[in-house]
């Protein structure tokens, strides 16, 4: 356990998310009095003060490092990256080690040179920017200008004020993967429920159709859970009632998550093709069969591919298989297999999955052989996914991060030069407001560039289902509230 006495309790969040980046599987406790435990392996000291910030690390309560650094200027933001900046050098000389990320602990660090791009700075600004304020590694430095870079081009022309996106989610599955952190619901448990579910969820779609009446769709993202669990008549009645809630006119993309093998047919992708969609995924996680097995996934590597052909025979040009890096059990070798048989099957784009250590806990609480794995991503295997995938023409085009990944890397999405998901872009960009359907659905509006609301849905499916007109209701209000729509 780390404890870590902060005399400013504001900066708490901030300092707790750099020391759980160098120590992700320990337990960090920031705040403003002392305390001690005999878990307590580190100790830190923090005291932010107008002129200068000290920081002070003991070991068993041995004092190993003290550091500290004047304050240049007392606005909020730039003390915050002096304290991060100090907590940094000193953990990094301490462990011995450096964060390909340095200070950035967001999940959103494209968002950095996206902004610098739009205020007109420069590719080599940008890059001296954040490597002397976050201390980024170069190569994640040049990844992110790259990819704000892309998404630029990729979201030119579209209207953030007037535009929005539509998520639609189907919280079932065929069987839960032990690493899940969606909230997704196993389909033999729920089967009786799906028609209740769906006449809640075609209720929402038409409020939301109805009160965005006349503003410009530019995408629609059905997700979940996995949305080809439906039969093909249930996908069939949920894009007819898409097609009749929404104008497709300044449509530009229509995603449906086809991620498990083991719930698609010719039919399912047939109807899916038939309505529109453009654009579907097909996930295999790894083409590692021991693996697939070890996590839950309750398909073969060949029903993957089957999976793969049948939606190319249904005439999908779009189709994204995703990975996940860092599995139990998997290192380079079963990466680099993984990614020979993606190159087989030529997918449009690949995104590539770091997994998150608090996914990995809980793989370890199911099955005691996990204990015995090592989970490992590393550099190393990252810049395999990037040659693999940059061997195929598909190259970044989003990433995002999460708290407390393996190797504290990050999610990459690549892709062909006119194949890159609009979708993930904005959800990621944060630029367009996107209203949610379904149970566990977050409505994000968009009302200014500094100022984002979101509207939930309750998570469990019969509770979803049980208070429809109350979901309903809160979006009804809340666009009342702030005045867009209605
Ligand atoms: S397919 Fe995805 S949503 Fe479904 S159980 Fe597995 S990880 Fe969760």
């Amino acid at each position: 356990m780390i404890e870590v006495k902060v005399n400013q309790e504001s900066f708490a969040y901030d300092i707790h998310s750099l020391i759980k980046a160098f120590y992700p599987e320990e337990e960090v406790n920031v705040r403003e009095k002392e305390t001690f435990t005999e878990d307590t392996f580190l100790q830190i000291a923090v005291d932010v003060r107008d002129e200068e910030i000290e920081f002070a690390l003991y070991e068993n309560q041995a004092l190993q490092k003290k550091s500290r650094v004047c304050v240049k200027n007392p606005e909020r933001k730039l003390v915050k990256n002096q304290l991060k900046q100090l907590i940094y050098s000193v953990l990094s000389d301490y462990t011995g080690r450096t964060l390909p990320w340095g200070t950035l602990t967001g999940i959103r660090p494209v968002k950095i040179p996206m902004a610098m791009l739009e205020q007109g700075s420069s590719n080599v600004e940008i890059a001296d920017y954040m490597r002397s304020t976050y201390l980024c590694s170069n190569e994640k430095t040049a990844l992110a200008i790259s990819i704000a870079n892309r998404e630029r081009e990729v979201l030119k022309g579209l209207d953030y004020q007037d535009g929005y996106s539509l998520y639609v989610g189907i919280p079932f599955c065929p069987s839960i993967c032990l690493y899940c952190s969606f909230s997704s619901s196993p389909l033999k448990l729920w089967e009786k429920q799906v028609e209740n579910y769906l006449q809640a969820l075609f209720s929402e779609l038409r409020f939301i159709g109805k009160a965005y009446k006349g503003r410009k769709l530019n995408t629609i993202y059905v997700g979940g859970g996995t949305p080809t669990t439906l039969t093909a008549s249930q996908l069939e009645r949920l894009l007819g009632v898409l097609e009749e809630c929404f104008d497709y006119g300044y449509l530009k993309e229509l995603t449906v998550e086809a991620g498990r093998p083991d719930s698609v047919t010719l039919e399912k992708f047939q109807v899916l093709k038939a309505h529109g969609v453009t654009r579907v995924s097909v996930n295999p996680q790894t083409m590692n069969q021991k693996t697939l097995c070890l996590i839950g996934r309750k398909h073969t590597v060949e029903q993957t591919k089957e999976a793969f052909y049948l939606a190319r025979e249904a005439g999908f040009d779009n189709i994204n298989m995703d990975l996940i890096v860092g599995l139990p059990g998997e290192e380079l070798p079963q990466v680099q297999h993984t990614l020979e048989e993606l190159q087989i099957l030529k997918p449009d784009s690949i995104t590539v999955h770091s997994l998150a250590v608090k996914r990995a806990a809980r793989l370890r609480l199911f099955q005691d052989e996990y204990r015995e794995m090592g989970l490992k991503n590393s550099q190393e295997i990252m810049d395999l996914a990037y040659l693999s995938c940059a061997e195929q023409q598909l190259y970044p085009y989003y990433l995002y991060r999460q708290k407390n990944m393996a190797g504290n890397f990050e999610n990459v999405g690549y892709a062909k030069v006119d194949k890159a998901g609009i979708y993930n872009i904005l959800i990621m960009e944060e630029k367009q407001t996107i209203l949610a359907a379904g149970a566990g659905a977050a409505s994000k509006f968009v009302l200014n560039a500094d100022h984002i609301e979101r509207v939930e849905n309750v998570k469990d499916v019969a509770q979803y289902i049980s208070r429809i007109e109350e979901m309903i209701e809160r979006k009804r209000s809340f666009l009342l509230r702030c005045g867009t729509g209605i």
